[in-house]
């Protein structure tokens, strides 16, 4: 393997701009992370809210730098200065690697990759940050699938050191070498995996969620589980990291894992997850989840 990844390193393009698909809780933490490492980034969203989103989640996070003494108040301004937001494939031209971080929905996404491809350069990488659709299945209808992989971040991205890179059976060892590099360059540790439904940690994480709603549906107290499961070690117990992931995300993450795995991952009626995200409690993103936060 080290042989290999050794092959794969001298593919690497390097990573001058890069551009990251929707500013959300995702995409607004890639940015950030690039820009806080020196690659400029364009940061692409629909919508001039999501932008100010993406926009002020960067300024807090610096500001917590500068008052923890990690940072110079004057080197702000120059981390800013690396993102560019933008509502059009205008620049795209330029981008070496374009993360797609969009709403986990294949539709979606497949749209915006297939729009991407026709905006960016020839040799331009594109990788998507899904949590678990399979990376086969995006590439279906791409041009240049050998220019596409997985580029899977984990949330808080500025704290999570993990990166999956995921290698579809069209993905060139430059689309991977590339993305490893890059992962590299924001102060990331790469690993290469193959593609399924949710790749390597969210095959552990869901079943661990499963578990969770399961024993909430035999009449568990979510709150007991979570002071359980961090008295066991864990930094936050389920209905928390459920609350930072986001219920959206959660369900349909959720959802695309039982496709994949029905006999391992099915569940039968209605879970927590659904109650939370039919009654418009998205988590941490809308203020209230499991939990509420002002
Ligand atoms: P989010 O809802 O916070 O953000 C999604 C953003 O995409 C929104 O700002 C939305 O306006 C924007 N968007 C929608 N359509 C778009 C388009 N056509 N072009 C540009 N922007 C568009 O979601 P998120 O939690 O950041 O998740 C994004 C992706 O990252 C999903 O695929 C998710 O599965 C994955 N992911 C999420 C987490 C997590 O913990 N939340 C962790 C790892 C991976």
């Amino acid at each position: 393997l080290k042989k290999k990844a050794k092959a794969w390193e001298k593919e690497a393009n390097e990573v001058k701009l890069a551009a990251v698909l929707g500013a959300g809780i995702m995409g607004g933490g890639v940015a950030f992370q690039s820009a806080l490492k020196g690659t400029p980034i364009l940061m692409k969203d629909i919508n001039q809210d999501g932008i100010a989103l993406g926009l002020k989640e960067a300024k807090k996070l610096l500001t917590k730098r500068i008052d923890k003494g990690k940072m110079k108040p004057d080197q702000m301004a120059d981390v800013l200065n690396n993102i560019t937001p933008t509502l059009n494939y205008g620049d795209f031209k330029n981008v070496d690697l374009v993360v797609e971080a969009v709403v986990e929905n294949a539709k979606v996404k497949d749209a915006v990759l297939r729009e991407t491809e026709e905006s960016v350069r020839e040799d331009t990488i594109l990788t998507s940050n899904t949590s678990t659709i399979s990376i086969n299945k995006l590439a279906a209808n791409l041009k240049r699938p050998e220019n596409f992989c997985g580029m899977h971040f984990f949330n808080p991205v500025h704290m999570m050191p993990l990166v999956e890179v995921i290698r579809g059976e069209k993905t060139s060892d430059r689309a991977i070498a590339t993305t490893v590099a890059y992962a590299k360059a924001m102060g990331k540790t790469p690993i290469v995996v193959n593609d399924c439904p949710g790749f390597l940690v969210n095959r552990v994480l869901f079943p661990y969620f499963g578990g969770f709603v399961n024993l909430v549906r035999d009449g568990a107290d979510f709150q007991h589980v979570d002071k359980v499961m961090e008295k066991f070690g864990w930094p936050m117990g389920p209905a928390y990291l459920l609350d930072v992931v986001g219920m959206d995300t959660g369900k349909h993450a959720g959802e695309v894992m039982a496709e994949g795995f029905p006999d391992r991952m099915k569940h039968e009626g209605t879970t927590a997850i659904d109650v939370m995200f039919d009654n418009n409690r998205y988590g941490q993103k809308n203020d209230k989840g499991f939990y509420k936060y002002e």
